[in-house]
């Protein structure tokens, strides 16, 4: 064998080696360069040809040759093979799977305090009540004078007020001013005034909002809170509408089973004035700390609507008379959930709110 003919077996080998041991189309690219090209091995080999004694140049002139043919075709065929391979990796990459289930949007829902509140929206629909909304940012004369509160009266001492002052226009520790002031509303009471002023009669409305008042708070007091009211103010309305009316509710709310009663109680702008109970919801009654052994739980508080009230919101207290009631949602979502601290409804942690999701 010629020195030609070993060089070409040992390329033929090491080229087959390093075929099988390529695993990208760059690493056989550099291959077929190496071997195939313009300055590559064989194509070197095939040059120095002529050197090869003329009797032997045929042989070995058709076995390059083959050599040539076959890696050619393989190289070709290797090359094909890794850019499929290569294209369907980056197709796996990159496609959208349609059969993948989605993944879900987190949706929101309403705050429990607002779940209750839109509760109790529902219900007093069905007795004829629309909702009024008076504005959270009131003045004394709204939230005081008019629900027969004046400056001098002992009840103002009920509610701890938040003033809205000019900047500057109150030294620290100075008693607070006089006059009339911009004020964030107690109660949500004065809606009912201007409900009276604003609506012809007969007036049925629901009014719910949020109140502020000057509280320490703790685990039963916040600062700010909900209120929803109701006034029906109409010819001929007595106490027993009022009794009828919320008896209804209490049954709507906590099941036909539940007991009620009517304590007397005090507002300024009412009179007479009651508290309305229900049987206590933890023990049925027997007692338990939840309704400090007594039995009944205070939901809330009511009465017909003081003359001086009704003077008030426009309306001769000979003609026309009204009852006006009073909840705190905030401490009804409590009762529903068992909830122990007010202050959770107000904190932002997602971890107490988000347990609620199955309400509306
Ligand atoms: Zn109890």
């Amino acid at each position: 064998m010629t020195d030609l003919a070993a060089e070409l077996e040992a390329i033929e080998h090491a080229s087959n080696e390093r075929l099988a041991a390529a695993t990208t189309v760059d690493a056989v690219d550099a291959l077929r360069h190496e071997v195939l090209g313009r300055s590559g091995s064989l194509t070197g080999l095939l040059r120095r040809l002529g050197s090869v004694p003329a009797g032997e140049r045929p042989a070995i002139g058709q076995r390059a040759n083959d050599v040539r043919r076959r890696l050619e075709t393989l190289i070709g065929g290797r090359l094909a093979e890794l850019e499929t391979d290569d294209l369907e990796a980056r197709i796996a990459d990159e496609a959208i799977d349609m059969s993948a289930p989605g993944r879900p949007l987190r949706v929101g829902h309403l705050h429990p305090v607002l779940t209750l509140m839109r509760d109790l929206r529902e219900i007093f629909h069905a007795y004829g009540f629309e909702v009024f909304e008076g504005p959270e940012v009131e003045t004394e004369e709204y939230n005081f004078e008019l629900l027969n509160i004046p400056p001098d009266h002992p009840a103002r001492d009920l509610w701890d007020t938040l003033y809205v002052a000019e900047p500057g226009s109150i030294e620290a520790g100075e008693p607070r001013p006089a006059a009339d002031q911009t004020i964030l509303r107690t109660h949500t009471s004065p809606a009912q005034v201007r409900a009276m002023r604003e609506l012809d009669p007969p007036i049925r409305v629901l009014t719910p909002g949020r109140c502020f008042r000057y509280e320490a708070v703790d685990a039963s007091h916040g600062f700010e809170f909900f209120q929803v009211e109701g006034l029906v103010v109409d010819r001929d309305t007595s106490l027993a509408d009022l009794k009828g009316l919320l008896e209804e509710v209490a049954r709507a709310l906590y099941g036909r089973d539940v007991r009620t009663r009517f304590r007397p109680g005090y507002y300024p702008f009412t009179e007479p004035s009651v508290a309305f109970d229900i049987g206590c919801l933890v023990c049925g009654g027997s007692g338990c700390p939840a309704c400090k052994r007594s039995g009944w739980m205070t939901i809330l508080g009511a009465g017909m609507v003081h003359p001086e009230v009704l003077r008030a919101g426009g309306y001769d207290p000979d003609e026309f008379q009204g009852y006006a009631f009073g909840m705190g949602p905030d401490r009804m979502t409590m009762l529903r959930h068992g909830v122990d601290d007010i202050r959770l409804f107000f904190g932002a942690d997602l971890r107490f709110v988000t347990q609620f999701s199955e309400g509306r």
